[in-house]
């Protein structure tokens, strides 16, 4: 029987933390839904969910999740889980990009993904020029782009009902 988990943490490796596939993962595959303790403000390892509002926990490992610009895991908003944005193979370190769901980092830092559309900075969505947003349009949480000047694109996830 297997009772183990996917994934397996590892830490320190590669300067940090981080979560590697336990065993090869099929694209579409969800991995954690979120949960934990709500909260007003960010921190270091908590996710956005609301205009102003984060969540983080203690035990979950999908706080562990690293950041890359070119991520094989995204969001899915419908359940806010963390779903596979492609095959992954067994070792792969789990990646989610961080300006998806944060508009404002509680620890912004320098991007050493390597990926040749690197966002370089990442210090939140709120920060980045329009064209970069632009760039994460299809893998944005709602409430950033609800916060868009203008709601110009706010259209793009109104066919998007059950999100926080
Ligand atoms: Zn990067």
């Amino acid at each position: 029987m297997h009772s183990q988990s996917l994934h397996t943490i590892k830490p320190w490796i590669e300067g940090g933390p981080g979560l590697r596939a336990r065993r090869d993962i099929a694209e579409g595959t969800k991995l954690y839904r979120v949960s934990g303790m709500l909260s007003a403000l960010p921190t270091r390892t908590s996710l956005q969910v609301g205009a102003a509002l984060h969540i983080d926990s203690a035990t979950a490992e999908w706080r562990f999740i690293e950041h890359s610009c070119a991520p094989n895991l995204h969001m899915d908003f419908v359940d806010w889980s963390f779903r596979a944005d492609r095959d992954i193979a067994v070792g792969e370190l789990l990646t989610f990009n961080y300006l998806t769901t944060e508009a404002r980092m509680a620890a912004p830092f320098t991007c050493s993904c390597g990926e040749s559309e690197c966002f370089g900075e990442i210090s939140g969505f709120a920060k980045l020029a329009h064209d970069l947003k632009e760039r994460l349009r299809n893998r944005v949480a709602p409430h950033l782009w609800a916060g868009e000047a203008g709601g110009c694109i706010f259209g793009a996830f109104q066919a998007m009902p059950g999100t926080l």
